[in-house]
């Protein structure tokens, strides 16, 4: 019987070891655009020491999804725990073509150690307050920094991340999509970031958001009087951190860091056809997303009616049809698929917040309520002069077609990308804005 329980023990550490090795590789497969597809169903295996305490929060209808998207990852967290023959071999398989980097990146090495919770459990990247590199809000937080938060956030709190991939990007990165609290609640709202290519500071902002407001509820705190906890298992925050990562790395880092040649040959054409050198400076405006759309002006919203611009690359060029892109096929699709109550969509610049496209009635008294309600945390003035705007948004879409209270909330001062020196102040500007999304009149 001891050597019995001894061999299953060993089974069992072994086991262990490889989820935390799939775990660390999660990133790593969406940020090599020709590699493995079908890598969602990550968080599923993380926390493999706590998750099955929390298993009764598991959602069984993303545990389909995830089921259904997944090629051949463990999708249920109870799947992670038993040390089955099934996760091993999983984790054995993807172990063998992921190169030992990829654990790095994922324990967020570098950049983040600032951020709100602190650990002392030994082997920090494996720690649920570990922090992620958003949290620092260090310069140059990069789509790989969002897989590795992404990763660990699933890891530190599998009783409240679920994730989830909206699909690809022309480039071949991942369109992360994370449950935050409980899937099956009533209450869903939407919160996403980075449609625009140059406003990824948005990415970062969120991403700090969902680690802060997690470690809260870790604590045990509350929020005037709400305990976070109880936030969490009242509703399901989904999250889009980036919308367009194709265009994060091309304003970021420059055509170089595309991954495809013909997405490279693409936007040289575009940068010709405008007369400018394709380089760094040209880029870092970039708005669009790789095929030069302007995401935010390709949704059914006005789209018919609003001319725009037909250059690609051009921030009023609509696309050649609504939701002709996969980056807003997507938001449609979450969109229809989940009934939000309420949705925000981050932009910079401009400190202000957009809520008005011509609604009335009660839709017109719930939006104003939710604007004045983000406006009183975020000291952002509201702007309801859609008529001066740009149509065919995220936001005027959910507002006109599915009647969500939806906001744009545009952080920052001067120009984007927003400079470093302002994070901080963005930070403190922004930190509560969940809690005030949460919270229902
Ligand atoms: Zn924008």
């Amino acid at each position: 019987m001891r050597a019995e329980r001894t061999s299953a023990l060993i089974v069992a550490l072994v086991a262990a070891v490889l989820v935390m090795i799939v775990v660390l590789m999660a990133c790593s497969a969406s940020s090599q655009p020709g590699g493995s597809g079908g890598t969602s169903g990550v968080g599923s295996t993380g926390g493999a020491s706590r998750a099955a305490a929390s298993a009764s929060k598991a959602d069984a209808d993303a545990a389909a999804r995830l089921a259904s998207a997944s090629e051949n990852e463990p999708v249920t967290a109870s799947s992670s725990l038993g040390g089955s023959a099934s996760a091993s071999d999983d984790s054995a398989n993807d172990a063998s073509d992921v190169a030992s980097d990829d654990a790095q990146a994922a324990a967020g090495d570098g950049a983040g150690q600032a951020g709100a919770g602190s650990s002392d459990d030994a082997g920090a990247a494996l720690s649920p307050a570990a922090p992620l590199v958003a949290e620092a809000l260090g310069d140059g937080y990069a789509y790989d920094d969002l897989c590795a938060d992404v990763a660990a956030l699933a890891q530190a709190y599998p009783q409240w991340v679920t994730l989830d991939s909206l699909g690809q990007t022309a480039d071949g990165r991942k369109l992360h999509h994370l449950v935050i609290g409980n899937a099956q609640a009533a209450n869903k709202v939407l919160v996403h970031g980075g449609i625009h290519a140059r406003e990824y500071f948005t990415t970062q902002l969120i991403m700090k958001q969902a680690a802060v407001f997690l470690a809260h509820a870790a604590a045990g705190d509350d929020y005037q009087g709400t305990p976070y906890a109880s936030m969490l298992e009242e509703s399901a925050i989904h999250l889009v951190p980036s919308v367009n990562p194709d265009g994060w790395v091309l304003s970021q880092q420059g055509a170089d860091a595309l991954a495809r040649d013909e997405i490279r040959s693409r936007v040289a054409e575009i940068a010709a056809m405008d007369g400018a050198s394709p380089d760094a400076s040209y880029f870092s405006q970039w708005k669009a997303n790789a095929n030069g759309v302007d995401l935010n002006r390709n949704f059914d919203a006005l789209w018919s009616d609003y001319a725009g611009s037909d250059h690609p690359s051009s921030e009023r060029y609509k696309g050649s049809a609504p939701a002709s892109e996969p980056e807003a096929r997507a938001l449609v699709s979450l969109t229809e698929q989940y009934g939000f109550s309420r949705t925000i969509s981050y932009h910079s610049h401009g400190s202000v917040i957009y809520w008005y496209f011509g609604q009335d009635g009660a839709l017109y008294d719930d939006t104003l309520q939710f604007a004045q309600a983000i406006s009183a945390t975020t000291g952002y003035t509201l702007d309801a002069d859609y008529e001066n705007l740009d149509p065919a948004g995220y936001k005027d879409w959910a507002l006109q077609t599915c009647g969500i209270p939806s906001l744009t909330i545009e952080i920052g001062r001067g120009s984007s990308p927003v400079s470093a020196d302002q994070y901080a102040t963005i930070w403190e500007e922004n930190q509560h804005v969940w809690e005030t999304l949460l919270s229902r009149p």
